[in-house]
C-alpha cells in the first residue's frame, strides 16, 4: 500500500520546475516553549531593532553582484516573526522587493503564532491588514494543541480560544491559505487525546496541516524533566499508532498526505517547503539560517553578537560586489554524490518519492547508453540489496521509474533514507 495520496494532477505538476525561495529567520519569541530546540529566544525591543537592521543588510548583500534573483517563494519563519513590529516586518519585506524580483504569484508565508497578533480584535485586524498589504498571502500558525492544559504544559502562550479567534479574524481579513501545526505524542497524552486535537484543528478549516511527533531534544526543559523521571516519553508503538490514525483522519477530511509530516487540500501544498524536498535553490537570511544556492550549502552563524557585528556595518555598493561571501558562515560545496544523496533523502519524504530521472538530474553527470534505473543502482550499488529487501518486506516501492516509501515504511524512514547517504 502506498501513501493515501489525495492530490490532483495539478499538484503533481507543482514539483516539475526548478524554483528559488528565500527563507528569513526571526529568532525572537515571547517565551521559550518547554520542548523547543529551535534557534529562538525572548528579546526586548532594542535587540529586535538591531537585528532588523542587520538582517536587511544581509538580504541586500546576498542579492548583490548579480541580476535580480527571481523568487517564487518567501518564507518568514522563526522563532515567532509576528512578534516583530509591523514597521520592522514592513522594512524587511520592502528590502526583499527592492533587491529581488519577487514573482507576482509568489507564495509569501509568515509564521504568526496565536497569542502574538494582539489581544483586542481591532489590534489583530490592523496587524493582519498590514500583513496583507505587504503581500503576505499565507499564514502558518503554531497551534500545536487545542487542549488548554496541554498547551500550558508545553509552555505555549496561547489558549484554544486565541486560535479560534485568530483564525476567524485572518479569514475576515482575506487570508485563504493558512497552515496550522499540530504536535502529538506529548507526554501524558494518549492517542484519543491527539485525535481529539486533530479533529478540532480540522474543524477550524485550514488549507494545510503539519503534524509532528514531539521529540525530547537535549537542552530543553522537557528533556531535563524526562531525565529526572518527572515525565515519560510516549512509547514508539503508541506514537506510530497515533501518527497513522491522524493520517487516516486527515485523509477522510480531504487533506492529501503529500509529505511525511504535511497534509494539504488540493492546490495548497506548501510551495516553499516543497523547494527543500525538490532540491531547488533557496537563499537563507538571518541568524543560523541556511541556504542552498548553485550547489553550495551554507549556514550562518548562530551567535547573535557575531551576526549583528558582521551585518550591522552598512554595506556600500562596492563592498557588495563580491556577491556576498562572508566569513560568518559555514560553506560546503556539494559533490555530485552529495547532490544525488540529498535528492534521494529529501525526495523520499514526499508521497511521490523520487524518480531515477530526477535523482540523476541532481547528480548532474550524464549516463549515455544506460537507462536511468540502471545508472541509479550503479551509483548506489552498496545500498541495492538492502533497499530491495525493504521493498520485499513492504516498506519501500521500487519500480522502473523510481522509489517511494510505503505507509509502513514511513515508520522506519530514517533507516531507509540512510542507505542512500
Ligand atoms: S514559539 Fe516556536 S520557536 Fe518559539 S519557543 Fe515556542 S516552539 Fe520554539
Amino acid at each position: 500500500m502506498h501513501w493515501p495520496l489525495n492530490s490532483s494532477a495539478t499538484d503533481s505538476m507543482e514539483n516539475s520546475n526548478k524554483k528559488t525561495g528565500l527563507y528569513i529567520h526571526i529568532p525572537f519569541c515571547v517565551k521559550k516553549c518547554n520542548y523547543c530546540a529551535f534557534l529562538s529566544f525572548p528579546a526586548d525591543e532594542s535587540p529586535r531593532a538591531e537585528y532588523t537592521d542587520a538582517l536587511i543588510n544581509e538580504i541586500r548583500m546576498r542579492s548583490a553582484g548579480q541580476e535580480k534573483i527571481r523568487l517564487d517563494t518567501v518564507y518568514i519563519g522563526g522563532g515567532t516573526p509576528s512578534v516583530l513590529d509591523v514597521s520592522q516586518l514592513s522594512r524587511i519585506i520592502k528590502a526583499v522587493r527592492q533587491y529581488y524580483d519577487v514573482a507576482p504569484e509568489a507564495e509569501i508565508t509568515l509564521e504568526a503564532n496565536p497569542g502574538t497578533l494582539g489581544k483586542k480584535d481591532v489590534v489583530t485586524r490592523t496587524k493582519l491588514i498590514a500583513y496583507r498589504s505587504m503581500g503576505i498571502n499565507r499564514l502558518s500558525m503554531g497551534v500545536q494543541s487545542m487542549d488548554n492544559d496541554r498547551l500550558h504544559f508545553m509552555g505555549r502562550i496561547h489558549t484554544p480560544g486565541d486560535v479560534a479567534r485568530d483564525m476567524r479574524l485572518a479569514r475576515e481579513m482575506g487570508f485563504d491559505n493558512i497552515n496550522l501545526d499540530l504536535i502529538f505524542s506529548v507526554p501524558g497524552e494518549n492517542t484519543e487525546d491527539a485525535l481529539d486535537d486533530a479533529r478540532r484543528i480540522i474543524g477550524l478549516g485550514p488549507e494545510h496541516i503539519s503534524c509532528y511527533s514531539l521529540q525530547m531534544e537535549e537542552g530543553t526543559p522537557f528533556y531535563e524533566m524526562a531525565e529526572r523521571g518527572d515525565i515519560t516519553e510516549v512509547p514508539d508503538e503508541e506514537d506510530r499508532e497515533t501518527y497513522h490514525r491522524i493520517c487516516d483522519l486527515l485523509k477522510e477530511a480531504g487533506y492529501g498526505h503529500y509529505e511525511i509530516s504535511n497534509f494539504a487540500l488540493t492546490g495548497k501544498r506548501s510551495q516553499h517547503n516543497s523547494l527543500y524536498w525538490n532540491m531547488d535553490d533557496y537563499i537563507g537570511c538571518g541568524l543560523g539560517a541556511s541556504g542552498f544556492v548553485y550547489g553550495t550549502r551554507y549556514r550562518n552563524t548562530a551567535d547573535m553578537k557575531e551576526y549583528i557585528d558582521h551585518y550591522s556595518i552598512l554595506f556600500d555598493d562596492e563592498k557588495c560586489e563580491d556577491g556576498g561571501s562572508t566569513p560568518y558562515e559555514e560553506v560546503h560545496r556539494n559533490s555530485p554524490f552529495d547532490n544525488i544523496s540529498e535528492a534521494v533523502f529529501t525526495g523520499l519524504r514526499r508521497a511521490e518519492g523520487i524518480s531515477f530521472e530526477d535523482a540523476l538530474r541532481a547528480y548532474g553527470i550524464g549516463y549515455p547508453g544506460m537507462d536511468a534505473s540502471e545508472k541509479f543502482w550503479m551509483i548506489f550499488s552498496d545500498a541495492e540489496t538492502e533497499a530491495r529487501s525493504y521493498a520485499e518486506n513492504g516498506f519501500l516501492i521500487i519500480d522502473d521509474t523510481g522509489l517511494r516509501l510505503t505507509e509502513k515504511g514511513i515508520d522506519i524512514s530514517n533507516g531507509i533514507m540512510s542507505l542512500f547517504v
